[in-house]
């Protein structure tokens, strides 16, 4: 069994991003993202610190929107229209989830599918799928490069990915479709779930239950990648994956923590670079 560790390849991506940030800001860009948070949400919180304190360590610019739980959607909008017009900015993120009285779709969609970094716009979305460039949501693409980065195959493999979220599960497919792997998405009206896991060369769990696949549903020689992050009542972080019973089974297997979590903002602030490649190349 091999452990891939995340987070050491996202402190590789991290060092490219800086270099190339530095390289952007001697030719007048330097790179700027926008990240807008409402409410008070602990983990929002917490993923919104970390966000900007990765960005300071990597050049990149941060601004940092902090609005109360109350605030109107027309506000929000407004924020994102100023945002898509400023030519210093890049990228804009708006952690999720929104308070309930805000229509979450209308929010995505207001954003420049140019400065849409987390990937998460219509248009993006369809240019993943026509196999176009576009942003990419940060998660799958993490898993990606964690993928390449292991050289492991992914032509003619059976890929399983439970979860079917236009976060995790559906960007997912599509990458391992695009990268020539036969594709099987599964979910919670699966039936026989055990019997399409048995078959997978390459498992990505991204469920949000804990110890969710078990040993008995995998392969020998199988490749498990963990994207659920799901806090236990004694304060633990664990995954989807019953790692502890599973690990010895696996050909290679991701930790939680250490495994995805830390890829997803790795690439978000690479997606930022490439945003800011573009207005140079723009502005030229
Ligand atoms: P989600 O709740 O939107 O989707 C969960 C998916 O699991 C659904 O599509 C559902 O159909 C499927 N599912 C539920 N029960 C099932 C069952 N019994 N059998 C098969 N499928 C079932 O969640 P999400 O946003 O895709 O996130 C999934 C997990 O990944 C969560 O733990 C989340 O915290 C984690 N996550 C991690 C990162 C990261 O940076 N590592 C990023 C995003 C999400």
């Amino acid at each position: 069994m091999m452990l891939i560790d995340g987070k050491l390849i996202s402190a590789k991506v991290k060092d490219e991003v800086k270099i190339k940030a530095l390289n952007l800001a001697k030719q007048g860009v330097v790179p700027c993202l926008a990240v807008i948070l409402v409410g008070e949400d602990k983990a929002s919180q917490t993923y919104v610190a970390s966000k900007e304190k990765a960005c300071k360590a990597c050049e990149i610019e941060s601004l940092a929107y902090k609005l109360s739980s109350d605030t109107k959607e027309e506000k929000l909008l407004s924020i994102i229209d100023e945002l898509n017009k400023d030519e210093n900015v890049d990228g804009i993120l708006v952690q999720l989830p929104l308070p309930k009285h805000i229509d979450t779709d209308k929010i995505l969609e207001k954003i420049d599918p140019k400065k849409d970094v987390d990937g998460f716009h219509a248009i993006n979305a369809g240019k993943l799928v026509s196999g176009l460039d576009g942003f990419v949501p940060c998660t799958p693409l993490g898993v990606m490069r964690l993928l390449k980065e292991y050289d492991i195959e992914t032509s003619g493999k059976n890929a399983v990915i439970i979860g079917r979220s236009n976060i995790v599960g559906k960007p997912m497919a599509n990458l391992l479709l695009n990268a020539n792997a036969t594709v099987t998405i599964t979910h919670s009206k699966t039936k026989n779930l055990k019997e399409i896991t048995k078959n997978a060369d390459i498992i990505v769990a991204a469920i949000g239950k804990p110890h969710f696949l078990t040993a008995d549903m995998v392969s020998e020689g199988a490749i498990v990648i963990d994207v659920g992050i799901n806090r236990l009542d004694n304060g633990k972080l664990v995954g989807d994956v019953d790692f502890e019973n599973l690990k010895d089974k696996c050909s290679y297997i991701t930790p939680v923590p250490g495994g995805v979590g830390p890829m997803t903002i790795a690439m978000l602030l690479n997606n930022t670079i490439i945003s800011a490649t573009n207005r140079l190349k723009r502005q030229k």
